[in-house]
């Protein structure tokens, strides 16, 4: 019932045009962690940290009751750094800078005792570490993978190897065209999945996600927010949340993978509402259910 998550630990300094924070401890591995920790314990990270990488962060993984064996604590480097500024309109972000630091000679050792675990969630870092870590593993269940502009232009080649060994790939609209090079996202999907995986979700900003295998197409709204803060770690969020509810429940029907992409909506729409990773430290299990069942109404009608 456990899930591996290997993935960025950072400290990101972000600008939206409500406010600023500088160094605030993030990270694809933290937010995919502390999303999927209200489905399932215990939550295996793997990953490195430089010796700046402050104790909130490390107390914030703690509390989510993530397993840190597999943390590597590099003390003379320097923890990964990210900065981002949001448009006016959200759903537009340019990236300042991205400064690899410890990342750049990472080399993940996946500590015995997490070799066997079934659920894995490849978080958005250099392909070539994602595919280190798979073959470590000894015959995952479920591998989603996530990525992002930076490694489709950077890392193609390698992109494409590692797309080769896992069933889910999470991406965003824009990324989906970029990976595919075909602007329609029915037939990217289409492309997608041939390159390996068996199921496409394309995330849409605040227009909700697409899931896509053989099958079906199935559209999941957004939530509809008010109060957007921070929409940092939305899609990390989005893939905790989905493979926390996959984990917990064992179940890969296609009923179940719409559940998984509503839950990660409803963990993505927690993450939005404060800055950095504040939104998902203390989330009644109730409060998710409640909202989960919110999604249901927003797209329901009759018929006559
Ligand atoms: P999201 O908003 O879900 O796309 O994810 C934002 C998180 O991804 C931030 O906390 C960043 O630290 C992290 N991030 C951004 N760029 C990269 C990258 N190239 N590699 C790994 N993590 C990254």
């Amino acid at each position: 019932m456990s899930v591996l998550v290997v993935g960025s630990l950072a400290l990101d300094s972000i600008e939206t045009p409500f406010g600023a924070v500088k160094d605030a401890v993030g990270g694809s591995a933290t937010y995919i962690s502390a999303a999927a920790s209200y489905f399932v314990n215990p939550i295996r990270l793997v990953g490195v940290v430089g010796g700046d990488f402050p104790r909130e962060g490390m107390a914030f993984l703690e509390e989510r009751k993530v397993d840190l064996e597999g943390l590597e604590i590099i003390k003379d480097g320097k923890t990964f750094r990210w900065a981002g500024r949001y448009h006016y309109d959200l759903n537009e972000r340019d990236t300042l800078y991205t400064d690899l630091n410890v990342f750049e000679r990472f080399d993940p050792k996946i500590p015995e005792k997490f070799r066997k675990t079934r659920n894995v969630c490849l978080g958005n870092i250099d392909p070539v570490l994602q595919r280190k870590v798979l073959l470590q593993m000894d015959n995952p269940r479920l591998v989603v993978c996530d990525t992002m502009n930076y490694w489709i232009n950077g890392k193609r080649a390698d992109l494409e190897e590692t797309l080769k060994m896992i069933n889910v790939l999470i991406l965003n609209d824009s990324e989906a065209r970029l990976l595919s090079k075909e602007p329609n996202l029915i037939k990217a999907a289409k492309v997608i999945r041939g390159m390996g995986p068996s199921v496409v979700i394309i995330k849409k900003g605040e227009h909700g996600a697409l899931l896509l295998t053989e099958q079906m197409v199935f559209s999941a709204p957004a939530y509809p927010m008010e109060n957007i803060f921070d929409p940092t770690g939305a899609g990390d969020s989005f893939a905790g949340g989905f493979i926390g509810w996959l984990a917990r429940t064992e179940d890969m029907s296609e009923e179940n993978l719409k559940r998984a992409v509503i839950y990660g909506s409803t963990l993505a729409s927690f993450c939005v509402e404060k800055f950095g990773v504040e939104g998902l430290s203390d989330l009644a299990y109730l409060s998710i259910q409640d909202r989960f069942r919110e999604f249901r109404e927003l797209s329901r009608f009759d018929e006559d």
